[in-house]
């Protein structure tokens, strides 16, 4: 019954005194597109485009993408869509481009890091993705992964513009980034944190590890400094900075995200009406004094609990 009258609630994402932050659903394929277009998510915010090309023993071609491309715009209509370029490499090795050998994957050749060795497979999979947009008149956001470096972000846009894309942006899920938010967001649209990478990073802990759940926590202070960061330099430089990590999919730290500063959010498309109801709820200053008191915590559970101690009562 609860879950039927979330889900009812069709209205934009924002807080009660009227702030928007978008919700957005995280994708892997056309299909999951079709499935998430009826439903009240306000677009995507990730569209995880690796599923196209793991499992193949060679890369998909121009013609495979754009097909892939075109369907998914089309399933969103004029919604925001944001495609994020192949992320291989690490937990997701692909047979034609990444190296089998690498002693330490997670910190090797993947992600936008692929450029070095294979730019093709970039510029084929923008030469796509700008034809699925002449295709469908959609205007599709598009973002790279795993970016460490200005002069990265800077080459990405460059590829992505000489395609012809005109929302060209940046994941930020490494330190470095996050740290340099401010000469990152100077070479692109928008950027993007994704909080699994970065809680990665920032805490040297692998994120498949589950008995080292406590320290991959978003909740833990550092990486919450880390988004902070980030949030601040969008709203210096008036750019979009979005969460597209696991984080946003609680509904208690989507509150605190939105009190960093944070523009949108994307999650699975089942968690979008809980998030939904709990931002409705709160003011923005709300959600400032929250993030404040989960900044100024000494650990990720003391963290959650004194921002759980100034929810709202009627949440
Ligand atoms: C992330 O790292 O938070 C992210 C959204 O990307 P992925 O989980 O695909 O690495
Ligand atoms: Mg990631």
């Amino acid at each position: 019954e609860v879950e039927r009258t979330l889900a009812a609630d069709t209205a934009p994402g924002g807080t009660s005194d009227g702030h928007l932050v978008a919700l957005l659903a995280n994708i892997g394929t056309a299909e999951d597109a079709e499935r998430v277009g009826p439903t009240a998510v306000e677009g995507v915010g990730l569209f995880r485009t690796e599923v196209l090309f793991l499992e193949r023993t060679t890369a998909p071609t121009v013609e495979e993408q754009t097909e892939v491309y075109e369907r998914t715009l089309r399933a969103l209509g004029d919604r925001k869509v944001v495609v994020r370029t192949l992320d291989a490499g690490a937990d997701k090795p692909l047979a034609f481009a990444t190296q089998p050998d690498e002693e330490n994957p997670a910190l090797g050749v993947r992600g936008f890091r692929l450029v070095r060795t294979n730019p093709d497979l970039i510029d084929t999979q923008l030469a796509a993705l700008a034809a699925a947009q002449q295709a469908t008149g959609a205007r599709p956001w598009v973002m790279a992964p795993m970016i460490a470096t200005p002069a990265e972000a800077r080459d990405f846009a460059a590829r992505a513009r000489a395609q012809g894309l005109a929302q060209v942006g940046v994941m930020v899920e490494v330190p470095a980034a996050a740290l340099r938010a401010r000469e990152i967001l100077a070479e692109v649209d928008f950027v993007s944190l994704g909080t699994n990478d970065l809680a990665q990073y920032a805490m040297a802990t692998d994120r498949l590890r589950g008995e080292l759940a406590d320290l991959l926590d978003p909740w833990q202070p550092a990486v919450l400094d880390l988004v902070a960061a980030t949030a601040r330099a969008g709203l210096e430089l008036g750019k979009p900075v979005g969460v597209c990590g696991e984080s946003a999919s609680d509904p208690v730290l989507a509150l605190v995200l939105v009190g960093l500063g944070v523009t949108s959010l994307s999650m699975s498309a089942g968690a979008v009406p809980a998030v939904r109801y709990a931002l409705r709820h709160h003011t923005a200053e709300q959600c400032r004094a929250m993030a404040d008191a989960a900044l100024v915590a000494g650990a990720a559970p003391e963290a959650r609990a004194a921002v759980v101690a100034l929810l709202h009562s009627s949440v």
